[in-house]
């Protein structure tokens, strides 16, 4: 079998996601053979660096011998039950562990199988909650500008990146939407932690202003991802804790994308200090190897839904497959990974590495700006380098970048313009070096 024979089966037959199916006719899927570490291969033998962690939810390589052990293990024992009625080990374990690591005062935790599900959950909690609590009026949700929270109606709504949400508009609940504190808009001069706290008074005005029909504020932690991995000073969370709390509104902190140690510290939550009202965790859950996520609550919320069957206050929500043991159980050898190794200590040799490794970049004529938080990397392209005005998005300056990058062995996926770096833990030096060097030559190849 080749990588053509199988391409041509699958376009006989597949629907891909975040595709045009047309852009197939030139150039087919790549058929991937097996994993193995940071690297992909193909059927007729090429190998891939995968530097964006397979849509950022690798975080231990490919066929991880440790997770492929716990799974096995799993496997042989019990590889699903239902959860409602029910109980396993590997679930058990998981919410004692990840009740343990999360920031303080949360105490429980509400399984399902993606992201998307997770915020879904994450906004009818809320919305119940205080509908438990007497306060009916409550029925908005604030949401920051170019923030992305999945794709299921719910998620899509309290997002705000066009490409994906605005032709679903007319099906979408109608969110209270506030100016990002995204870094790359500051004013000439101004620090990041000065535009955060300029960009907050917008946030304050909407609270102040809109706290009774306001469920919860929801926010991606320090890194708007599918935005175009732009980043925010920490203080934004602080003060915005601060404000939920004298509002009375929720804090939904998504970070389905920077959890697990993306921005350098086990949660993004931690470089403020703070404990979100609901924490959203996906991606990274389960090291990248099987659908899981999660919300973990605090007592509060816990005890608005606790009650006498007949008062009618129970959170019915579901999912087939809510806490599947085999994904619980690769969760666990993640989190072994994690207390096993030191990992954030040795990935912050890799985050200055890679941060030194992407900084001439910053030189380039047509590249605006070079940012890092942790364990992500991003070069963002412009047309004009001083004015930040963008390339026309028709010329699709970062599929050059991803076609280019692809020949020479690594796969990048740019985001619009901005090519990014956010690879599985187990990259070495050497091959972050090979990374930012491809990364470089598709830049000069996309931009001239
Ligand atoms: C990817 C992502 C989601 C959605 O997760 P899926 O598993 O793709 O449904 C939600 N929020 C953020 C911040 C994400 O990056």
């Amino acid at each position: 079998m080749t990588n053509r024979s199988w391409a041509e089966r699958d376009l006989r037959v597949l629907w891909h996601p975040c595709t045009q199916m047309r852009d197939h006719a030139d150039f087919p899927p790549i058929p991937i053979r097996r994993g193995q570490g940071v690297w992909l291969e193909d059927f007729d033998g090429r190998r891939y660096l995968d530097a964006i962690s397979s849509w950022w939810v690798n975080l231990f390589g490919h066929a991880n011998p440790r997770i492929n052990a716990a799974v096995g293990v799993q496997l042989a024992q019990l590889e699903h039950v239902l959860l409602a009625g029910f109980t396993h080990e590997p679930a058990v374990r998981l919410s004692e562990r990840l009740l343990a690591l999360a920031p303080p005062g949360l105490t429980r935790a509400f399984y399902a199988d993606s992201g998307s599900a997770a915020v879904e959950i994450a906004l009818k909690m809320s919305f119940h909650y205080w509908q438990n609590r007497g306060r009916k009026n409550r029925t908005r949700f604030i949401c920051l500008s170019n923030s992305y929270h999945g794709e299921t109606l719910g998620a899509l709504a309290v997002g705000d990146v066009a490409l994906y949400k605005q032709t679903y508009a007319p099906l979408l609940l109608k969110p209270i939407t506030v100016g990002s504190p995204d870094c790359y808009r500051r004013a000439p001069g101004a620090s990041c932690a000065e535009h955060a706290g300029r960009m907050f008074a917008e946030m304050e005005a909407a609270l102040s202003r809109r706290a009774e029909e306001t469920c919860a504020v929801i926010i991606e932690p320090l890194v708007q991802c599918a935005g175009g991995m732009r980043m925010y000073d920490p203080v934004y969370l602080s003060l915005l804790r601060a404000a939920c709390d004298k509002y009375q509104v929720h804090l939904i902190a998504d970070e389905i994308a920077v959890g697990f140690g993306r921005t350098g510290t086990l949660f993004a939550c931690e470089q403020a200090g703070i404990t979100p009202d609901i924490l959203c965790l996906g991606k990274g859950l389960s090291g990248g190897y099987l659908p899981l996520s999660a919300c973990l609550v605090g007592d509060d919320l816990y005890q608005a839904f606790y009650a006498d069957y007949t008062a009618q206050k129970a959170f019915l929500h579901s999912h087939s497959y809510t806490g599947n043991p085999l994904a619980c159980a690769a969760a666990n050898a993640t989190l072994d990974i994690f207390r096993d190794d030191d990992v954030l200590t040795r990935n912050r040799a890799l985050a200055a590495h890679m941060g030194k490794a992407a900084a001439s970049l910053a030189d380039h004529p047509h590249v605006a700006e070079v940012r890092q938080q942790g364990m992500i990397v991003a070069i963002e392209m412009a047309k004009n380098k001083a004015t930040r005005e963008p390339y026309p998005w028709q010329e699709r300056r970062g599929l050059r970048v991803h076609r280019h990058a692809l020949e020479q062995g690594v796969l990048l996926r740019p985001l619009g313009d901005v090519v990014y770096f956010m690879p599985p833990y187990v990259i070495t030096p050497e091959e972050i070096d090979l990374m930012a060097r491809v990364a470089e030559q598709g830049i000069i190849h996309a931009t001239k």
